[in-house]
């Protein structure tokens, strides 16, 4: 079918309520930029959930960057989206304005220099993010340990998908289909969705995040929800294989471990993240047990958003005490953030 009639039929679908949910912080962003909503019928609905990566991290994270930050002689390094994200009380970026040491680097690689031309400083980097970015951090190590640079640490908060998704499912959210993280799939391959896909069934569809490959994946899942074919379909095989990398996946077995940890507002979910190997705990920041999820404002709603059972324009505090300048909850600080995005359109 050309993409024009595909639009059409979604357009125009009229059959029971379809809900569809995109895991991936970069989906939800590309969908906003599109304008794919507009595109669909009201009978099919797009929900955002716990992709973003700034978005899941708990307030005691957020604290324990900043507690690392005012450390002597310690240096937090990290991507520019977490420096806003609120903790329980303050921002990396507040704490920088009250003497804290942090430094934003576009990548990992950025502290080996750091950390070689400054051998008594103590560099933590900020480790946050999927099975995608986790990688990354596999090979800092591997650098770190092969320099024998022993000022570099990391304090991870780094988190997998099916945990969350199963959490999900398991929880009454209500999704009748996934866009499965396109990142995230080119990484571990689509395949990784097939236990959850035969669990809970329900399909999942994994989507590039071109305008029209969104279009594709999107009629192809909403086809699955009407046929019941609660299986994986790849649409993004110009990326995503069917298995795993495996050079990745035995850089992360030889570093991580699985762990329980806690997402933003959704509480411990067991085994969805990634914590350091006893054997290079000399690296860890003190990334366990971090499990405090306080809310700098009780009004913030992000833990229902993130789980698909409420919407940005839910939230009493959306967009007018709470906007990209001056975000009161994560969700509202990346542009992968769900309030970000609809605050981007409104
Ligand atoms: Fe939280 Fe702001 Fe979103 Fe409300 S609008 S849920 S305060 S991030």
């Amino acid at each position: 079918m050309e993409i024009v009639e595909l639009v059409d039929f979604l357009k125009n679908y009229d059959g029971r309520k379809i809900r569809l949910m995109e895991v991936c912080g970069s989906h939800t962003h590309a969908i906003a930029k599109h304008g794919i909503r507009d595109l669909l019928s009201p009978q099919i609905e797009l929900l955002s959930g716990p992709g973003c990566p700034v978005c899941v991290t708990p307030t005691a994270y957020i604290d324990k960057l900043i507690e690392l930050s005012l450390e002597p002689n310690t240096t937090v390094a990290t991507f520019g989206d977490l420096l806003r994200v609120p903790g329980s009380k303050e921002s990396l970026n507040e704490a920088k304005g009250r003497g804290g040491s942090v430094e934003m680097v576009y990548s990992p690689m950025d502290v080996l220099a750091l950390a070689q031309d400054h051998p008594d400083r103590k560099y933590v980097f900020a480790a946050v993010g999927f099975e995608t970015t986790a990688p990354v951090y596999t090979l800092l190590l591997d650098n770190a340990i092969a320099r024998g640079l022993d000022n570099i640490h990391i304090l991870t908060a780094l988190k997998t998908m099916p945990g969350a998704i199963s959490f999900l499912c398991d929880n009454g959210a209500q999704i009748d289909g996934f866009i499965a993280p396109g990142h995230v799939s080119a990484v571990t391959g689509a395949d990784y969705f097939n236990d959850l896909a035969a669990k809970y069934q329900i399909p999942f569809a994994v989507s590039g995040f071109g305008s029209k490959e969104l279009v594709i994946a999107i009629y192809g899942l909403v086809q699955m929800v009407i046929n019941n074919d609660n299986t994986v379909k790849n649409y993004y095989t110009s990326v995503v294989d069917s298995g795993q990398n495996d050079i990745i996946e035995k850089q992360l077995a030889k570093y991580f471990r699985p762990a329980d940890v806690v997402w933003r507002g959704m509480g411990i979910i067991p085994g969805s993240g990634l914590l350091l190997k006893e054997e290079f705990a000399r690296f860890d920041a003190g990334s366990d047990g971090l499990d405090e999820d306080n809310k700098r404002n009780k009004a913030c709603r992000c833990g229902e958003i993130l789980m698909g059972k409420a919407k940005p324009h839910d939230c009493p505090l959306f967009g007018k005490v709470c906007t990209p300048m001056s975000p009161e909850g994560a969700c509202m600080v990346s542009e992968e953030g769900s309030c970000f995005n609809a605050y981007l359109v409104k």
